[in-house]
């Protein structure tokens, strides 16, 4: 069970509760000070924690090792629960405080994959076309990167070969220019050469943890913009947010409860340069 340390209680059926529960809740910045955003945050700095002052002795040993990843679960945790609208950060010097962020959502901007070896790649892999026009008139506009206006092809000498009307080929040539927008010239993956796919599903989404955007900064939570049920989402969201500052603190302490600081020395693989004897009769004096 975790201490209740960071989080309090909220009367949820009380407007003004709420209210100055989101207003006097402590704020820290979302990136830098000049920046000027803040969002809803707690301070985990040592001093802050309320240790024992044996805890906070070993507290500052443990600060020397790479103790984090072993307690940040609680984060992802959180972020999955919120439908990855909402994550925490770290912020401050040496990352002395947890800061609520509305991360921004966005396209990594790949249209097609490698199957054989998973790279992925910025453009389409082009259609494949029946008519022998239509392949023709592909190949110009994927080898010229789709770069010219639907006039410039027509006189292509492959294009001009073609047995078809002036008006025919022009509108070949603008159907294709737009079916052909962000392909390569050809299915191979860069890296391995082998046929790439591209995305039936929208190319996958990410998260850009700091975008720096604050939340609720000078909010003043009027009654015409804020209903009980909006604000009761608020005060859950940032509850949820405290109750995991508690639990990384709770998995903090009991890394100071279950291990010990040790030194220990480790032996690295070093390259260095030594003079070795040649072989007999390897060097001629001239
Ligand atoms: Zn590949």
């Amino acid at each position: 069970m975790t201490n209740s340390f960071f989080a309090k209680k909220v009367d949820r059926r009380s407007r003004s509760a709420m209210v100055d529960f989101l207003r006097t809740h402590y704020r820290y910045d979302t990136l830098n000070s000049w920046n000027r955003s803040t969002s809803y945050a707690q301070c985990i700095k040592i001093h802050r924690l309320g240790l024992t002052s044996e805890q906070s002795d070993k507290a500052y040993d443990l600060l020397e090792t790479d103790f984090w990843d072993e307690i940040r679960w609680p984060i992802d945790e959180f972020t999955d629960s919120q439908g990855g609208c909402y994550t925490i950060g770290t912020n401050g010097r040496s990352g002395g405080y947890l800061v609520l962020h509305e991360p921004r959502r966005e396209l990594t901007g790949h249209l097609s994959y490698c199957p054989s070896c998973g790279q992925r790649n910025f453009k389409k892999v082009p259609p494949a076309f029946e008519e022998a026009a239509e392949q023709v008139i592909a190949q110009e506009i994927l080898k010229s990167r789709n770069a010219w206006q639907s006039g410039v092809y027509l006189s292509q000498p492959s294009i001009e070969a073609l047995l078809l009307s002036h008006d025919e080929k022009l509108s070949i040539i603008t159907r294709l220019k737009a079916q052909l927008a962000d392909c390569s010239l050809t299915d191979a993956c860069g890296a391995c050469w082998k046929p790439r796919r591209n995305y039936s599903v929208p190319p996958v989404v990410q998260l850009a943890v700091y975008a720096g955007k604050g939340i609720d900064q000078g909010e003043a939570f009027d009654a015409e913009e804020w209903s009980m049920e909006a604000l009761r989402e608020r005060v859950d969201l940032v509850c949820a947010f405290d109750a995991v500052c508690d639990q990384i603190r709770h998995n903090f302490i009991a890394l100071l409860v279950g291990y010990d600081v040790v030194e220990e020395t480790v032996h690295r693989p070093v390259k260095v340069k030594v003079l070795r004897e040649r072989a007999a009769g390897g060097f001629d004096a001239e």
